[in-house]
């Protein structure tokens, strides 16, 4: 044997391989296979489609639907490669209206599980099945059922080794599933949905639904109370459904849907465009809520330029965001196109303002080491403490001054207090009742009942009501005059993030940084006098004032000898 490298030689890949090379590009995750099921169902115009999962849905995978069905002849068919109902030529391609068209889903599905299908079109007396377990050797067999199409996937990744063990035991997977469930939902308001996870019905809207009944079941309340309703023709172009007021923007931009001809996109120029459009309206962190659809004639698009179909492109993309803008502008009642911050001055200017730093303070303390102890000999209270821009309180210090920054500082104190009380499980004893309804976006109702022991620990008592509703029994004091659901949504989705936290420590860490976060007074929030003196204190008293629980600092010192640098004084 020689050292000698030489290449392999190329060879085809066998049928086998290649299907399961293809597969993989479509069927990416036990979601895409319930999305390519659902986008079925829905091109076969059913009214009702129910879906079923067991154990994230590697187990079984089940779409029911009540749809035009596939004709008896066209069972095993229906599971070749490229083989499809829905686009004959070329041209057809520049003008689909329909969800699938390349004839590959339920061929990929079928090279990695287990895949049988009823089905029974109106003119058919009996319904028929096809079950693949061995391509080679497909036959059908009569079944009774009523019309429409029963999809069974089982053993998803059984030869896929690596993928079925990459999405073992990842409950939290399963909200994956409930969001392309909660988009096909909400771009097909007269379809009814139906969905149980491991038996237990997660998700139920009726057909024919008011789109804004299923907004609030599906996203919640306190999304859907926020929402504008939006219509706008122009042309060739029809964008209609909901964005959120200015206040109804939240801080991740999950709750952004966006639908071409009722078909969900991910479309990241949209998202930025109608973010752009709301401008100084809300605040640079956080997103506005939306559920739109775009209708635009099938020759103005091109649907096919990604595996899963998440993507489309427009011909004249310019001429979308500009109608796009302009429909946003009229609901919004902005009177200009400009999109500077002071464009809008007239509606929110004071709320805004107020938000600014100074930037030649920050530029100016750029540099500046923390290396200043609160230990004065003065009594906090004799202090005079200045609160500039109701984002920093500056005060004398023997050494110098000392700005704070007065939101990473109350955090600060906050978290401390909540990490003893955790400690030493006295968050109970200080909670209040409050017996609040707290109704969740479906998808977020795994995630809490999976919080609900952390939670318990910290003082929050809360009970499953009916559906997607629960009680908030109890909170801690300091929640009391919070606004809860909007607190507890919005760590919802902060834990989510962080979901790989494995640890129950870890994550109760994170839940007190967070709750701290929220209930600290804000950037922008007036202080009197008392209020910074006691802030002040409060601060000497914790063990780190250093630096916020997320890593901030809290405070800067400016001593008198870089003071009299700063103004060139001679020593
Ligand atoms: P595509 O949707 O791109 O055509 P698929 O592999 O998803 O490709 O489906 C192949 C064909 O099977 C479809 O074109 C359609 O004729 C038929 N089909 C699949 N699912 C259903 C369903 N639920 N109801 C009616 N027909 C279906
Ligand atoms: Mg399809």
């Amino acid at each position: 044997m020689s050292n000698i490298l030489v290449p392999n030689r190329i060879k085809s890949l066998n049928p086998e391989l290649i299907s399961l090379v293809a597969a993989g590009e479509v069927i990416e995750h036990p979601a895409s296979v319930v999305k390519e099921l659902v986008e079925n169902s829905l091109d076969a115009f059913a009214s009702e489609i129910n879906v079923e999962i067991s154990d994230v849905g590697l187990s079984q995978i089940r779409v029911a639907d009540n749809g035009l069905g596939i004709h008896k002849d066209d069972l095993i068919s229906s599971l070749h490669r490229h083989t499809t109902s829905k686009m004959q030529e070329a041209s057809d391609l520049a003008a689909i209206n329909t969800l699938g068209f390349r004839g590959e889903a339920l061929y990929s599905i079928s090279s990695v599980s287990n895949i049988s299908i009823r089905s029974k079109t109106i003119d058919s007396v009996a319904g028929f099945e096809v079950i693949s377990t061995d391509a080679s050797n497909l036959e059908i067999r009569p079944v009774g059922m009523p019309q429409g199409t029963i999809v069974t996937v089982k053993n998803l990744f059984y030869n896929v080794p690596g993928r079925k063990k990459y999405y073992q035991n990842k409950s939290h997977l399963n909200r994956k599933i409930i969001q392309i469930i909660t988009g096909a939902a909400l771009a097909n308001p007269t379809v009814g949905f139906r969905m149980k996870i491991n038996d237990k019905v997660t998700l139920h809207v009726p057909k024919n639904q008011d789109l804004s009944h299923r907004i609030s079941y599906l996203l919640g309340d306190s999304i859907s109370t926020n929402l504008l309703p939006l219509d706008f023709e122009v042309d060739h172009f029809h964008l209609e459904g909901f964005a959120s007021k200015p206040q109804g923007a939240l801080p991740s931009d999950e709750f952004q849907y966006i639908f071409v001809n009722g078909r969900p996109v991910t479309h990241k120029q949209i998202s930025k465009i109608i973010k752009e459009t709301y401008g100084s309206l809300i605040e640079v962190k956080s997103h506005p809520v939306f559920v739109l659809n775009l209708g635009i004639p099938p020759s103005l698009i091109d649907v096919n330029v990604h595996p899963r179909k998440q993507e489309v492109l427009f011909i004249n993309s310019a001429s979308v965001y500009e109608n796009i803008q302009k429909a946003l502008v009229e609901v919004l009642g902005i009177s200009d196109l400009t999109y500077s911050k002071s464009s809008k001055k007239a509606i929110y200017a004071d709320v805004f303002e107020a938000h600014k730093a100074n930037p030649h303070l920050a530029s100016s303390l750029k540099d500046t080491t923390l290396t200043w102890n609160i230990k004065t000999n003065k009594q906090v209270k004799d202090i005079e403490i200045l609160q500039i821009h109701n984002l920093y309180l500056v005060f004398e210090t023997p050494q110098g001054l000392t700005l704070i920054d007065q939101h990473a500082a109350h955090e600060r104190i906050l978290y401390e207090d909540f990490l003893n009380q955790f400690k030493e499980e006295k968050s109970k004893a200080l909670s209040v009742n409050v017996d609040q309804l707290l109704d969740l976006p479906v998808s977020l109702v795994t995630l809490l009942e999976s919080s609900l022991e952390t939670l318990g620990k910290l003082g929050f008592t809360i009970e499953h009501f009916r559906n997607n509703t629960f009680k908030v029994v109890s909170v801690p004091q300091l929640y009391e005059k919070h606004d809860i659901k909007k607190l507890l949504i919005e760590f919802l989705k902060d834990l989510e993030e962080n979901a790989v936290l494995k640890d129950s420590d870890q994550a109760s860490l994170k839940t007190i940084a967070y709750l701290a976060c929220r209930t600290a007074i804000k950037a922008g929030d007036y202080l009197t006098l008392e209020e910074r003196q006691n802030l002040v204190e409060k601060l000497t008293k914790t063990k780190s004032s250093y630096t916020c629980p997320h890593g901030r600092p809290v405070q800067l010192e400016i001593s008198l000898a870089e003071l009299g640098k700063m103004f060139k004084r001679l020593k």
